[in-house]
């Protein structure tokens, strides 16, 4: 075998999205791309807000700006501005020395938990949990526990109380979610934190939460607590990627709340994880987000796309929740088998994600992050689809 052991899991981790993927590309060279309805993908599609591209051009224009390394945990203006921005927007005050700019979300992910995991340690993940986590774990090292959520795909407190164990180095959700659309309460997070505690006393080293929220400013209509003030053990992991629709240039940030166990210390490891992975953040966006502290793409525009779906799918037969933020919806597969459901709604010319991709067979994953015309010229295929399965 020329290529190494843990590779060949990453390769076999991956292979029902790579499937898909070319799949998916094969029906779009057939029927072209026009005619295929494709919901698989999570990549942005709304513009980014018109002060972005003020901001490039003041730092593009006659080589205004220079494009050379950063230091590994980005620049200290840099650093700033968007600590100050994150300490209004969590009402906890975030010393720039706890924060890190990264390659987008994946990356502060990949840089904590290099840091936190040996080998056989634990992440315990609520699921249906997004398919890159899988990856990430692996990739550290270290081991993913997937604990079950409730039917409304909110936290299981119990289920994660039972699965945390003296290997369990740490907790990671999700808010709103990816795939669910689910966003966790103050209550449920406040539970989740006591949690967290008992289980850290019993096992005499603290327990972090490790908390993904790179869809946090795409809600619809509803506060979203901050997890950092619920609990102070909490490691923010986002990005830029769905907040500016800047997806791929891969600019993001993490942060360790200054009052986490051995918090200068996790927060040295991720920057030395983060020099090793990729050197630093991309220059340019750095520069780029710290002057644009709490712009946001228009989330309307989702909102309505979320409303088009909703009633199609609706119409179609389908069973789902309406999601409270993020661009995924996450319907019941009308029969269990979710791999051969979304093999009959590619007969239909109709590309979606299967839960079993997300540790949640039974459902299916659909992107809402596409043109509205691809929502409406879908419906009539989702009936069909509906229809060919019913018993
Ligand atoms: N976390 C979740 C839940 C996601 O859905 C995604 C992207 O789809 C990411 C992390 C990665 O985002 P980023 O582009 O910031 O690396």
């Amino acid at each position: 075998m020329p290529i190494s052991d843990k590779t060949m899991k990453l390769i076999e981790a991956s292979s029902t999205v790579t499937k898909m993927f070319e799949e998916g590309a094969r029906l779009k060279a057939e029927y072209g791309p026009d005619k295929v309805f494709d919901f698989s993908l999570g990549n942005p599609d709304v513009s980014p807000p018109p002060e972005f591209g003020r901001v490039m051009k003041k730092l593009t224009e006659n080589n205004a700006v220079a494009h050379g390394y950063t230091p590994a945990s980005g620049l200290p203006q840099v650093r700033e501005s968007v600590a100050e921005y994150l300490s209004r927007d969590h009402g906890v005050e975030i010393p720039p020395d706890f924060l890190i700019m990264t390659s987008g979300a994946v990356g502060a992910l990949n840089d904590i938990l290099k840091s936190l995991l040996n080998p056989e340690d634990e992440i315990v993940v609520p699921a249906p949990y997004f398919v890159g986590y899988a990856l990430y774990v692996l990739n550290a090292e270290g081991t993913l526990r997937s604990v079950p959520t409730k039917v409304d795909f909110h936290l299981d407190l119990q289920a994660i109380e039972a699965a945390v164990n003296e290997k369990t180095k740490a907790v990671l959700i999700n808010s709103p979610n990816n795939p669910t659309g689910v966003v966790y309460g103050r209550e449920e997070l406040k539970e989740l934190a006591g949690v967290l505690d008992r289980a850290s006393l019993k096992i005499g080293r603290r327990i972090y939460l490790i908390s993904d929220e790179p869809y946090r400013k795409l809600a619809f209509g509803l506060d979203i607590p901050s997890v950092l003030e619920i609990y102070p053990h909490t490691i923010l992991v986002s990005s830029y990627s769905k907040q500016l629709s800047l997806a791929g240039e891969r600019i993001g940030y993490l942060v360790v709340h200054p009052e986490a166990d051995n918090a200068a210390l996790v927060t040295k490891a991720a920057a030395v994880n983060n020099s090793a992975l990729y050197v630093n953040a991309p220059s340019l966006f750095q520069k780029v987000v710290a002057e644009l502290p709490g712009a946001v793409v228009d989330v309307s525009v989702y909102r309505r796309k979320r409303d088009l779906f909703c009633e199609g799918l609706q119409e179609a037969g389908y069973a789902f929740d309406i999601p409270e933020g993020g661009f995924f919806l996450f319907p019941r597969s009308p029969i269990p088998d979710d791999v051969a459901f979304a093999g009959v709604l590619m007969e239909e010319l109709i590309l979606v994600a299967p839960g079993s991709d997300f540790g949640t067979p039974g459902y299916f994953r659909l992107s809402f992050a596409v043109p509205e015309e691809t929502i409406k010229g879908s419906v009539a295929g989702f009936k069909r689809a509906f229809e060919k399965v019913e018993v």
